[in-house]
């Protein structure tokens, strides 16, 4: 596997395997890498002939008060797994490469329905802007034709998709589902903040949003209700503090009162100081 740090360099070979007609696919990570970074990986070797994973802990997508420091890096393990996933080329540039200190330009998915100041974005104000942009700056050095993202954070990719077509992008983007680990709990990077006491609690969040696909399988309409029984179940089962537990349209993240077309369920809470994140589409 090569490792390329400059992002030049990355542009360089990147562009020489394209001119061999090489079909890229990428998958873009902040490292600390789980089964659900390698699933995306698996659907980008499915669909492409090369594969470029990077790994970048994005500061501009953290706010002031989160946990940009302490973000879990290991990046001898990350090789590992990626020399085992057989990925063609590992980007792993500083910040200092990817950001000069007169940086200036950001990319705000805004618009009519304030996709980035929804769900999470009214909790993290500025993260989706933090986000458009390194994507659409890793686009630029990567050129990929194909790039992989999971549903496990739903209005990211949605917010990329947008961006995508706003901005006539060359790249198409693809979904993977979400991988969880055998209680339920969806993999992630944060889980080990988690105690061992939290880690037991943790699967309430899936285990609320099962409940709240039960209710409108069973032919419940009411939003409201939905949403009040799954918040309770989580406030009675687990110390989490809810930050929101929302019903919405999956395409504009409006919330809706009446479920009567496919919805998408996202749930965000607090365990402790850590922060996580869950949905499904129902
Ligand atoms: P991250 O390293 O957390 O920024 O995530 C990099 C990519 O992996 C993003 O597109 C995430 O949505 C995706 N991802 C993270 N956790 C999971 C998971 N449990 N299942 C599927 N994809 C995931």
């Amino acid at each position: 596997m090569k490792i390329i740090s400059d992002p030049k360099k990355m542009f360089l070979y990147s562009s020489s395997l394209r001119k061999r007609g090489y079909k890229i696919g990428f998958v873009p990570t902040m490292g600390a890498l789980h089964e659900g970074h390698t699933s995306l990986i698996r659907i980008a070797k499915k669909y492409c002939d090369k594969v470029i994973v990077s790994i970048f802990v994005n500061p501009i997508q953290f706010g002031p008060k989160e946990d940009y420091k302490r973000y879990p890096r290991n990046i001898k393990k990350d090789i590992q797994i990626l020399k085992k996933e057989k990925v063609d080329v590992l980007f792993y540039p500083t910040v200092k490469q990817m950001f000069s200190k007169d940086f200036s330009t950001f990319v705000e998915v805004d618009g009519k329905f304030c996709l980035s100041k929804k769900l999470c974005g009214i909790s993290r104000p500025g993260h989706f802007r933090g986000v458009a942009t390194i994507v659409l700056k890793l686009f630029n050095i990567v050129f990929p034709d194909i790039a992989v993202f999971g549903q496990k954070d739903y209005q990211q990719q949605l917010i990329i998709k947008k961006m995508v077509k706003d901005l006539n992008l060359n790249v198409k983007i693809i979904t993977g589902s979400i991988v969880r680990e055998k209680d339920g709990l969806a993999k992630s990077s944060r889980n080990s903040y988690l105690s061992k006491e939290q880690r037991l609690q943790a699967p309430i969040l899936y285990q609320s949003l099962l409940l709240a696909k039960k209710m409108v399988i069973d032919g419940e309409k009411d939003a409201s209700k939905i949403i009040a029984k799954a918040k309770k179940f989580i406030l009675q089962n687990s110390s989490f503090k809810i930050d929101y537990f929302s019903i919405v349209n999956p395409k504009t993240l409006e919330n809706i009162k009446k479920v009567n077309r496919p919805v998408l369920i996202a749930v965000a809470a607090y365990l402790g100081k850590t922060r996580l994140i869950d949905n499904l589409v129902v």
